[in-house]
């Protein structure tokens, strides 16, 4: 990796993407040979700058660094199957009628009852993972929403049907999902991880 002090950013002007500086920074190829010594190819390191964009769920995002969580509800009088539905993960459109949902603050609700619906503990994750191993994915559940969110157990050892408080990164915001982790109930403030506060 090389020239970071120049690595690539991006601004929306006019509703245009405008990238500057860098967004792509080869290094030098490696030889592949076999076990006498033949040429078999090359490594090619290559580091990239993704350019990710949030569109509709840019609110979301934005809101977790604020100690807020928010979720969207479809609000169509003539949607059967999903009106008056809360869904938590962010979906900018109801999957039943189509129609853009309308975007809620479910803090309070994720505060009082949230709960373990079931969890994974995994010793082994997918590249440029932050968080440390063994890592305490919990599905959690909240009273009145249609959907189960995936998350970060921080501390403790998750339970199905153990109480978890959202705790939010607004000190040093990501601007990630990485800015929501879960903690058991019963967690002190004095406990929380760096940066991390219940709001
Ligand atoms: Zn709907």
């Amino acid at each position: 990796m090389s020239s970071a002090e120049n690595r690539g950013t991006v601004q929306v002007v006019k509703n245009r993407y405008k990238p500057s500086g860098k967004f792509h920074f080869p290094s030098p190829n490696t030889p592949i040979r076999n076990e006498e010594g033949s040429l078999m190819g090359v490594t090619n390191p290559r580091d990239i700058v993704h350019i990710h964009a949030y569109g509709g769920e840019s609110i979301f995002f934005e809101s977790l660094g604020k100690g807020k969580l928010l979720a969207t509800r479809c609000d169509n009088p003539d949607c059967e199957e999903g009106h008056g539905s809360i869904f938590q993960p962010f979906r900018i459109h109801c999957p039943d009628c189509l129609v853009k949902a309308t975007v809620i603050d479910m803090t309070d609700i994720a505060k009082k009852t949230s709960r373990i619906h079931t969890f994974m503990i995994t010793e082994r994750t997918g590249a440029f993972n932050l968080l440390p191993r063994p890592l305490k994915f919990i599905n959690v559940e909240f009273k009145g929403v249609s959907t189960v969110l995936m998350g970060y157990l921080c501390m403790g050892e998750p339970e199905i049907g153990m109480k978890v408080i959202p705790i939010f990164n607004t000190r040093a915001p990501t601007s990630t999902i990485l800015d929501l982790w879960w903690v058991p109930e019963g967690t002190g403030e004095d406990q929380l991880p760096e940066n991390f506060t219940f709001e």
